[in-house]
């Protein structure tokens, strides 16, 4: 068996699980259905339940374009669970980050801010979104225009609740979603008596 035929293989089976009556009736209309009425030539290509590579590839393009389009990245879904990923998946230890001046809680995340990778830009830390989970302590202001050397950025600016001081910012409101939020180099300190206000 080559790749693909593994492929129709598995696509087949998982088809005939939705088929089947214990599995309700919601499954049964769902992505597989719809694609089979957007592509005219699925009944002449196949029997029935049955489908092709090309079928696959086509509903995985789809779905990829779907995930685009609603601004959601798939890349970093894990398929296959195997023991390299369990430090990823498994229970996370959230550390706290505190403002480097006043002390304040400022950021809970479930990776060492100061430890990811930076922005040239600026020197910022750059938290994926999407890849870590975390929660910021602080008040969001205005949107903000920066110059820069190949256009203008927009930076929605965060601040410490207690002295203000700018921690960091996103390229859109709080409310929507983004790929990155940046944490100025200097505005966090892992341990709080590691403040100035504290020392
Ligand atoms: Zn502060």
């Amino acid at each position: 068996m080559n790749n693909d035929d593994e492929e129709l293989a598995a696509y087949q089976a998982s088809i005939s699980a939705q088929n089947d009556p214990s599995q309700g009736q919601e499954q049964k209309g769902g992505a597989f259905e719809r694609m089979k009425g957007d592509d005219p030539n699925w009944r002449v290509k196949t029997g029935e339940g049955q489908a092709t590579l090309a079928d696959i590839k086509k509903r995985r393009r789809d779905e990829l374009e779907e995930a685009q389009e609603e601004g959601v990245s798939r890349k970093f879904k894990i398929v296959n669970f195997t023991s390299e990923d369990s430090a990823v998946v498994g229970e996370k230890t959230i550390i706290s980050h505190y403002c480097s001046i006043c002390g304040e809680h400022c950021v809970a995340a479930d990776a060492k801010i100061m430890k990811l990778p930076r922005r040239r830009t600026d020197k910022s830390f750059a938290l994926e979104e999407a890849m870590h989970f975390h929660k910021k302590y602080a008040n969001f202001g205005e949107r903000i225009n920066l110059k820069r050397p190949n256009g203008v950025e927009q930076q929605y600016r965060f601040y410490c609740r207690q002295c203000r001081q700018p921690l960091g910012y996103r390229p859109r409101p709080d409310s929507e979603t983004c790929k990155f939020s940046y944490f100025y180099h200097d505005a966090l300190v892992e341990e709080q008596s590691h403040a100035i206000a504290l020392r």
